[in-house]
Formats: C-alpha cells, sequence, structure tokens
C-alpha cells in the first residue's frame, strides 16, 4: 500500500454547524492525517472552477452557489491509500445512502449540502491539493 495524499473540504453546511473538529476526529480516527488545513470563502468564480467538470449537470449552478456561500475548510489528508480511505470515511453522496458511521450519514443534510467533499483518484487528488495549496503549506 501507497502512502498518498488527498483533497478534502468541509463545505458550507458544516462550518456553519461547528462541526469542523467532529468532521476532523473522524478523519484521524481513521488514520488520515490533517497535513495542511486552511478556512477560507470561496468566491463563486472559484467555486465554479474548482466544480468545472460538473458544468453541465442540472445541480451546478446550485452546487456553486452553495459551494460560495459561507467559509469552507480545505485540506490535505494524509495516508496509506488516502483516496479511498477517506472516500469511505465520507459516505455515499446520498447520505439516504450512505453507511452507518460515515461523515454523511451523521452530518449531511441532503445529496446537495453532505458535509464533505473529497477528491476522487489520485490525478484529481493532485489537481485540487495544487488548486488549494503550495508546495510551501505542504509539510507531511
Ligand atoms: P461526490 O462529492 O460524492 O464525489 P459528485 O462528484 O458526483 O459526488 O458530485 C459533487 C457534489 O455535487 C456532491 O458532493 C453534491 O454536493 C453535489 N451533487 C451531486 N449530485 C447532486 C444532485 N443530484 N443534486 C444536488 N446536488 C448534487
Ligand atoms: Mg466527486
Amino acid at each position: 500500500m501507497a502512502t498518498e495524499r488527498t483533497l478534502s473540504i468541509i463545505k458550507p453546511d458544516a462550518t456553519r454547524r461547528n462541526l469542523t473538529g467532529k468532521i476532523n476526529a473522524k478523519f484521524e480516527d481513521a488514520g488520515l492525517r490533517i497535513v495542511a488545513q486552511k478556512r477560507i470563502k470561496l468566491s463563486a468564480e472559484q467555486a465554479g472552477k474548482f466544480y468545472e467538470v460538473h458544468k453541465d449537470r442540472p445541480f451546478y449552478g446550485e452546487l456553486v452557489e452553495f459551494m460560495a456561500s459561507e467559509p469552507v475548510v480545505v485540506q490535505v489528508l494524509e495516508g496509506e491509500n488516502a483516496i479511498a480511505k477517506n472516500r469511505e470515511v465520507m459516505g455515499a453522496t446520498n447520505p439516504a445512502n450512505a453507511d452507518e458511521g460515515t461523515i454523511r450519514k451523521e452530518f449531511a443534510l441532503s445529496m446537495g449540502e453532505n458535509s464533505v467533499h473529497g477528491s476522487d483518484a489520485p490525478e484529481t487528488a493532485k489537481e485540487e491539493i495544487a488548486f488549494f495549496f503550495s508546495g510551501l503549506e505542504l509539510v507531511g
């Protein structure tokens, strides 16, 4: 197994409800290390660029508006198979389908307001980390 890094975002529905610490505990309990983290407010333009891959989907406008509505916490998680492990800890996109004990099962409000983002593959993880963090901010 390889040590990987993945990009995580604690979304506005969760920062608004003061859940950053509870969500971070889920990552740490699963063996993921938070090696970089910052709280920022995305502009609609930045949120639109980050989610450009979904630009033709019917929910794109709603997603961009939501992600730019309030602060988010962007973070880099590191660990063995961090990309897949984080997806496991997050749970299914739709919280109604998420397994017990996952972040989305416990905290998500809906399919759109589902508390966390996580990269889905090594190439996207690399791009998404570079979208938010410079090399100097990644100390490991
Ligand atoms: P995931 O975040 O699990 O990787 P996707 O990449 O498919 O899921 O979608 C990105 C985000 O877009 C989701 O996390 C969710 O916030 C939003 N989203 C996805 N599908 C829908 C939908 N049908 N209705 C509203 N929002 C959606
Ligand atoms: Mg995705």
